[in-house]
């Protein structure tokens, strides 16, 4: 490389976004495209991969594995969820663990991962745990897809007061050739194809130095083998379990069905008494204002109406009928069936002597 030239880059070098979130970023996209459901990030560091990953909608576990305990600790109560994921728990359920341990080591609970990710993670391996890494991750874990990035060392020269490695912990940096001839025989080793991308493009006219962070993304090529061939002892120690309230648990389900109805309930109920009180006590016009739903259809969307099926007020009471209250979409998908809306509801709502209304004072908000 011309030595001027090489010096004029190393001034100006500077990801934007810096290196870190585009590699992050990376992942993230991935995930958008493939859509696992369980993914697993070893050598997850401080967890901010799996804090990004966790606003995946399509995911429903995430794993941490990381040789230092201290490192994941630091910051592993951002994955915990928060007061809005109880207040408005989500469809989708979702668990996040992490786990104490080396790549080097095979454990059960990294079993059944759709996605495995690696970011910057080899280059920190020493040679015993790097000659172990492909039969665990590969031939253990055997993940649909497998992602790792490490430094392309033909980068290091435009980087500045890089001497020898990034980061001193590195126990290797690798060239574009020598990652991809690890990652092909790798690849053919286990039954994986792989492509090489990467993040941090070099300077025009230096495309031939290759991307700062190189990276291979590795698809299995043939389904899974049936996991139970594959029994091995825990080594890993959990430090970290987090499990999302969501509508999948039948708890967080009741209440969030108690609410909608009590809320859809209520709207009816008020519309029903602001016609009420507009008619007046006028037995004749009162009559009139009962029956009719297009009165509040704008509140009700798309109502089924049948006469039977019309909320009325009787004396003190009024009564919104449960189909009425299902009918409305918000109840409708999260119950499902009329039968599981009874269900959920019973014993919690106060409701008709026959079960089929919901029952209101008109004297109580
Ligand atoms: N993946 C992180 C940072 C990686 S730094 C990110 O994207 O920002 C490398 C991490 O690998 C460190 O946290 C280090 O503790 C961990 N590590 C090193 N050797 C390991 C091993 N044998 N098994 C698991 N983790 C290891």
């Amino acid at each position: 490389m011309d030595k001027n030239f090489q010096e004029e880059f190393t001034q100006i070098i500077k990801f934007q976004p810096p290196l870190y979130k585009q590699r992050h970023q990376f992942v993230k996209d991935l995930v958008e495209k493939y859509k696992p459901k369980k993914v697993a990030d070893l050598g997850c560091a401080d967890c901010s991969l799996l804090w990004m990953l966790k606003f995946c909608s399509c995911i429903e576990v995430l794993a941490g594995l990381d040789i230092c305990a201290n490192v994941m600790k630091e910051k592993m109560h951002t994955l915990s969820p928060l007061p809005v994921d109880y207040l408005q728990p989500s469809e989708r359920s979702l668990t996040v663990t992490l786990h104490h341990g080396s790549v080097a080591h095979k454990d059960p609970c990294m079993l059944g991962f759709d996605l495995v990710t690696c970011i910057e993670l080899i280059e920190h391996l020493e040679e015993s745990e790097l000659k172990k890494f492909p039969e665990v991750v590969f031939g253990f874990m055997a993940p649909s897809i497998v992602v790792i990035s490490t430094p392309n060392s033909e980068f290091n020269p435009l980087l500045p007061g890089v001497m020898l490695y990034r980061h001193p912990d590195h126990k290797f940096e690798w060239s574009q050739a020598q990652f991809q001839s690890w990652a092909l025989e790798t690849a053919r080793c286990y039954n994986y194809s792989v492509e090489f991308t990467g993040v941090g493009h070099p300077p025009t006219g230096m495309e031939k130095v290759g991307f700062c962070t190189q990276i291979g993304v590795f698809v299995r090529k043939y389904p899974q083998t049936v996991q139970s061939e594959k029994p091995t002892e825990a080594v890993y120690k959990t430090v970290f379990k987090a499990v999302y309230p969501s509508l999948k648990d039948e708890k967080y389900l009741q209440n969030a069905v108690i609410s909608e109805v009590m809320f859809t309930a209520q709207i009816i109920k008020h519309r029903l008494m602001s016609k009420h009180k507009e008619y007046g006590d006028d037995p004749e016009r009162k009559s009139k204002f009962q029956p009719s739903m297009d009165c509040f259809s704008d509140y009700l969307g798309k109502l089924v109406v049948e006469k039977n099926m019309e909320p009325f007020v009787s004396g003190n009471e009024v009564y919104i009928p449960l189909t009425t209250i299902f009918s409305f979409p918000k109840v409708n998908r999260l119950c499902g069936t009329f039968e599981k809306l009874c269900k959920l509801i019973a014993g919690k709502v106060t409701l008709s002597s026959d079960g089929s209304a919901v029952m209101f004072n008109t004297e109580y908000e």
